[in-house]
């Protein structure tokens, strides 16, 4: 039997972090793969909200955007409400991600779709992908297969454990976009918070065109009973979703804990695999796009010079200087917010008029 050719690059996963990484080194030249295990575009659960720094500098299209958003609406469940201005977006992830596979596509990466990876080893210097039909070879590895990550299990790390992720739950319903724009505002994503709602995380209401997201998550080790939690975050807003269709009901993790590393020598971990999330606000889109990128230009410099072994210690530094303060700060005081009420509402009335990074650096 013939030996399969040897990529210069497999990524596994076309979410965010996958999607951009192989379109970043296929316009390179360099011979990339791209597995995903459903066929694109596919729904995946996500609130889909991002700023609008990150609609122009990925020249998002008008036509992907459900929404625009100008206001987040800051709730606590037992005090204030309070309004701040954010512009940005809220897409479904299924277009999202599409416009960012056909990038890749485009740009010259061979994306093999139904591929899930179910098994992955390095022997004499080749990375080895396995998925039920079909045995790959490739000189170096990107992990963009989100927080449970087949390849970083295949290669000894562990999955993320019950304090280092959230878990939520997600409802789409479908209220109209007139019913939308009267009941939560036309330009509004809303945020709930309080032990009322979670212990430790929040719920949310992102308003897409015709649909709302309608959400809730909490750090998996502290929730005693999720379907009466969700329910009475459903209680809570049973005025405004009173009329709506349920159209798809979804659960999933999030990560709220960084990796203690982001690669071993040819293989890097990008977005949810890295556990590259905001762990405050749960917001990952940004980071998996930031670190996807960063993995292509390290590869494309391992690949070019032949130092591949390097490749993870290279990352590494390049995160430390560009993502990983900021989000180290916020993991420190994440606790401290939702330890009290008080604290809650303390963290809220300053994010009305600053970043989070700014409050985890210096105002906590
Ligand atoms: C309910 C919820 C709401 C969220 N809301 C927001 C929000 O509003 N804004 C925000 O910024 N972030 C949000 N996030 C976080 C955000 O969704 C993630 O951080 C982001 O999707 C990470 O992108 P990624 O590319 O790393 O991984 P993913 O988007 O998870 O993509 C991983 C890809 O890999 C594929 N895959 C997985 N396993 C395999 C395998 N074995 N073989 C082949 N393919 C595989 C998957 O099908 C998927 O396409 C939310 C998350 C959740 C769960």
């Amino acid at each position: 039997m013939p030996r399969s050719k040897v990529w210069d690059v497999i990524i596994c996963g076309a979410g965010i972090g996958g999607a951009i990484a192989a379109e970043v080194l296929a316009a390179k030249g360099f011979t990339t793969l791209l597995l995903e295990k459903h066929t694109i575009p596919r729904y995946k659960v996500c609130g889909g909200a991002v700023s609008q720094e990150f609609v122009d500098r990925f020249k998002l299209p008008d036509d992907i955007i459900a929404r625009h958003v100008e206001y987040l609406v800051l709730h606590h469940i037992d005090h204030q409400v309070f309004e701040k201005k954010g512009r940005g977006a809220c897409i479904w992830r299924a277009n999202l991600d599409a416009f960012f596979t056909k990038n890749a596509v485009t740009a010259g990466a061979t994306l093999k779709e139904n591929s899930q990876v179910i098994a992955a080893h390095l022997d004499d210097d080749t990375y080895h992908v396995h998925t039920p039909n079909n045995r790959f070879r490739a000189r170096t590895l990107i992990a963009a297969d989100g927080v449970s990550s087949t390849i970083l299990r295949c290669f000894g790390w562990n999955r993320f454990t019950s304090d280092d992720v959230a878990h939520t739950i997600t409802h789409e319903i479908e209220l109209g976009e007139t019913t939308i724009a009267r009941r939560f505002g036309d330009q509004h994503l809303h945020l709930y918070f309080g032990h009322r709602v979670s212990q430790m995380g929040y719920g949310w209401v992102f308003p897409k065109r015709k649909t709302v997201s309608v959400g809730w998550g909490c750090r998996l080790s502290l929730i005693r009973n999720i379907t009466k939690s969700f329910t009475s975050f459903l209680d809570l807003l049973s005025e405004e979703l009173e009329g709506g269709k349920l159209v798809r009901k979804a659960a999933h993790l999030i990560p709220a804990a960084l990796r203690r590393r982001f690669g071993v020598g040819g293989l890097l971990a990008v977005g949810d695999a890295a556990g590259l999330v905001d762990p405050i606000s749960g917001k990952g889109i940004t980071y998996a796009a930031t670190s996807g990128r960063l993995a292509a230009k390290v590869m494309i410099q391992a690949l070019e010079t032949e130092t591949i072994p390097d490749a993870a210690a290279v990352y590494q530094s390049l995160l430390e200087k560009s993502l990983l303060n900021g989000l180290k700060s916020k993991k420190t005081i994440q606790t401290d917010i939702y330890r009290t009420e008080e604290n809650i509402h303390r963290f809220l009335q300053l994010w009305l008029d600053n970043r989070a990074t700014v409050i985890a650096s210096s105002l906590w």
